[in-house]
């Protein structure tokens, strides 16, 4: 959420950044409510004011034993309450709306993001390995995950309907590893691992910025106000909201949990295999730092750099992209995505997503650290990805398949695989 005054100090950037978006936010409008929202404040408070005055004279006027004269300031008292009441309802209203608007209002866009209206307008910043070049045909993970009985799609799909599956033997020990693995990246990055709730009230939803706008991706739970977080970002922020905390030095936290999505609009898109389901597991790495430009955008490198070490370590050819406006979400200043060669779809696809929200967060969230000088600031958050399964899988197993058939373990998850070297069947 952004501060009202510098929406109303900076309307026509704030709309600009909304249009560059894409985002439908009228900025005119929203000043219009918040201006009649204001006089109306001022006209319940003399209202109010009003009122302490008359009731101070009918006291007096009591106490002085001269309740009679008190009968038109009496009446003049019930009259100015009823049309006090119908100003209070019709500035609860008001603030209603203002509050629903200003949650809709996108974050500030950083100067460096490229413009652009879909992801195919991010822009390629580095990379890192060359996909190899083999003399046998290579063969999808959904191909090579069946010859290996590594998942079950069929029976994933049985249980809990499309886009479901059932990860089994050296498939299963796959996907802990790589999330063991990023966890203890994290751990000797000094971060500290939490175990939290993955379901989450309405507040925590919008509190993080993942409501009202993508409501549609939460499935909410029977018995009402509840939800399944499509990210530890949720409770990781969430567990902070009104807090004032020590950031002497930065918060950095990090959680597995699984992930739950709707993906509602993407019917029909990467419906083959493990790329889009609707739960998967997410390593996540928060930060919570002071409201320092210079200090988030350091950090940002290195959540960056993290998830960059561990695809190293899992030897995957990768790319770093800058997210474009129009892929930018409603909530992130700034963005970077990296994206891991998947031989099957011939290009590099999404595994990680790191950005910086600046205090749009911390403002919703109430997450608030004293400075310096002892006064009192929205802290700034950052989030990345640190592994997320089973997406990641696609190119583990993609880009490590020999000409036998069998998959190449990366020394790196070996000791997480009580040694495997390779997965072949016996
Ligand atoms: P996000 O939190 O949307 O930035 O997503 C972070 C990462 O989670 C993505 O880069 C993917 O690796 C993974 N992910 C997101 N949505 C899905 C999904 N529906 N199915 C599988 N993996 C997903």
């Amino acid at each position: 959420m952004l501060d009202i005054r510098m929406i109303r100090e900076r309307a026509s950037e704030v709309q600009k950044a909304a249009d560059r978006r894409g985002i439908p936010c009228d900025v005119a409008e929203l000043l219009d409510i918040d201006e009649r929202y204001r006089q109306q404040r001022v006209r319940v408070e003399a209202m109010r004011a009003e009122r302490n005055a008359r009731s101070a004279r009918i006291a007096a006027l009591i106490r002085d034993g001269r309740e009679t004269e008190g009968a038109t300031e009496k009446r003049e008292a019930a009259e100015l309450a009823a049309s006090m009441a119908q100003a209070e309802a019709e500035l609860k209203q008001l603030e209603l709306e203002l509050d629903r608007r200003l949650l809709a209002v996108p974050n500030w866009i950083s100067p460096d993001t490229p413009d652009g209206g879909t992801d195919e307008d991010n822009v390629e910043i580095r990379r890192w390995g060359e996909p190899q070049e083999t003399d046998f045909p290579l063969l999808s993970h959904v191909e090579l995950g069946e010859k290996l009985g590594m998942f079950d799609l069929r029976r994933g799909v049985k249980v809990g309907g499309s886009r479901h599956y059932v990860l089994k033997g050296a498939g299963f020990m796959l996907h802990r590893a790589v999330q063991q693995l990023a966890l203890d990246l994290l751990g000797d990055e000094g971060f500290t691992l939490l175990d939290v709730p993955v379901m989450a009230k309405e507040e925590a939803m919008t509190a993080t910025g993942f409501f009202p706008a993508g409501r549609d991706q939460a499935f909410e739970l029977e018995g009402g106000g509840r939800f399944l977080a499509g990210t530890a970002e949720v409770p990781l922020v969430a567990m902070h909201a009104g807090e004032t905390i020590d950031l002497t030095e930065p918060l950095r936290l990090a959680a597995a949990t699984p992930c739950f999505r709707s993906e509602v609009g993407k019917a029909g898109k990467d419906v083959h295999g493990l790329y889009r389901v609707h739960q998967f597991a997410k390593v996540e790495q928060v930060i919570i730092c002071r409201a320092d430009s210079a200090l988030a955008d350091q950090w940002l490198e290195r959540i960056l750099s993290h998830a960059e070490k561990l695809l190293r370590l899992l030897e995957l050819p990768y790319r770093v992209v800058a997210v474009c406006t129009g892929d930018l979400s409603y909530k992130n200043y700034k963005q970077f995505d990296l994206e891991t060669w998947m031989p099957s779809r011939h290009a590099y696809g999404e595994t990680h997503s790191a950005s910086n929200l600046l205090d749009f967060q911390a403002r919703r969230a109430g997450i608030r650290y004293r400075d310096e000088g002892g006064q009192l600031r929205f802290a700034y958050t950052l989030n990345n990805t640190m592994a997320a399964t089973p997406r990641i899988l696609i190119p583990l197993m993609e880009n490590h398949q020999e000409a036998d058939g069998s998959i190449r373990v990366p020394e790196a998850l070996r000791p997480y695989m009580r040694g495997m070297e390779e997965i072949r069947l016996p």
